[in-house]
């Protein structure tokens, strides 16, 4: 017999899931059941750039394990706070290629949009933790003039959602910045950046395939997954509904120390990612921001680790290993 007092089964919106995300360490660490020697100084690097972990992810952690690779990319530890010499807070130089509000020109035919200044999930190497997203977070009327922008420059094929997260905003938003974008002639692509379908699946819902399908644009999903543990059951189903709906789903990773800088686990990254319907597209090589440092890998070893995928996988599993410079017309090949 069901108790009148059983809640029915039923899974929570995107909306839900982004409400109920951990945000205070004391509950990170409790629920994860780890070792609080450590906590204090996770209160302090908390305060320079939040904790924000959603339940989906944090399910994909192992109890009790501080060096759990996903853990290990939301947890404010200490290491954040030493200041390194060539690590500054806009290292991509984006303050100078930003003519409208909420947009980003700087590679040729290409312009990415700052759709959504929050995220889905804080990840502590974060080349936008120092971002002014207060001077980019443009109402209906300052949009208006990243859609000028974008008319009146018809070597503009393709542009890029990006943020924070662009779908942290809500699919109204989405569907009538869509439909604007579809108006310019001469656009031919859209592209999401997300990391929603690996930390909240749940967004993947009727509401975001119609503003995706209905438009007479070519989309494309690039996700952000650095680690095989990421990608569970959920975010298979929803990569499935895109794929299903005619998006193409790619990914880049960002090569962090102790996380991902090991041969056997990018080979495992490629060979789940193609096995979930997605193909690997870019591995970062990561961007000089202040606070972030703890998570560089040398040359020498990024070298080998190339040398190793490229000896072990498909050509196509292989991602395009890139930095970014300042002033480059497009990410730098290594
Ligand atoms: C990475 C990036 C792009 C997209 O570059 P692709 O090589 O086409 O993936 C576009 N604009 C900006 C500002 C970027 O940082
Ligand atoms: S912008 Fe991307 S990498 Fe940065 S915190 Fe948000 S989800 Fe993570």
């Amino acid at each position: 017999m069901i108790p009148h007092t059983a809640i029915p089964l039923q899974a929570c919106t995107w909306q839900e899931e982004l409400s109920r995300a951990v945000r205070d360490p004391r509950e990170l660490f409790d629920l994860l059941e780890l070792d609080t020697s450590t906590l204090l100084s996770s209160l302090t690097a908390h305060k320079g750039f939040k904790l924000m972990v959603p339940r989906p992810y944090l399910a994909k952690i192992q109890k009790g394990n501080i060096n759990d690779p996903l853990l290990a990319q939301v947890l404010p530890k200490g290491a954040e706070l030493v200041e390194t010499t060539g690590y500054s807070a806009d290292p991509l130089e984006e303050a100078s290629a930003n003519p409208a509000p909420g947009l980003i020109h700087k590679y040729y035919g290409r312009v990415l949009l700052i759709v959504s200044p929050a995220c889905a999930v804080h990840c502590r190497y974060c080349f936008r933790r120092h971002f002014s997203y207060q001077d980019n977070q443009p109402g209906r009327k300052q949009w208006q003039q990243a859609l000028d922008y974008i008319a009146t420059d018809s070597s503009i094929s393709e542009v890029i959602f990006s943020g924070g997260d662009p779908l942290a905003a809500n699919d109204n938003h989405l569907h009538w910045l869509t439909t604007q974008i579809a108006a310019i002639a001469h656009v031919k692509r859209l592209r999401v950046h997300t990391r929603f379908p690996v930390v909240i699946p749940a967004r993947i819902n009727s509401d975001c395939l119609q503003w995706l399908t209905e438009t007479r644009l070519k989309t494309v999903v690039v996700l952000h997954v650095n680690h095989t543990n990421e990608l569970g059951d959920d975010t298979h189903r929803a990569v499935m509904q895109l794929k299903a709906a005619g998006v193409d789903v790619l990914n880049q990773a960002v090569l962090l120390k102790g996380i991902n800088d090991d041969p056997e686990a990018l080979i495992s990254l490629s060979e789940k990612l193609f096995a979930t319907g997605i193909l690997p597209y870019y591995l970062h090589v990561l961007d000089t921001v202040q606070g972030a440092a703890h998570f560089a890998v040398g040359r020498q070893k990024i070298d080998q680790l190339q040398e190793h995928l490229l000896a072990r996988l498909p050509g196509y599993l292989v991602p395009k290993l890139v930095l970014e410079e300042p002033g480059a017309a497009s990410k730098v090949p290594l």
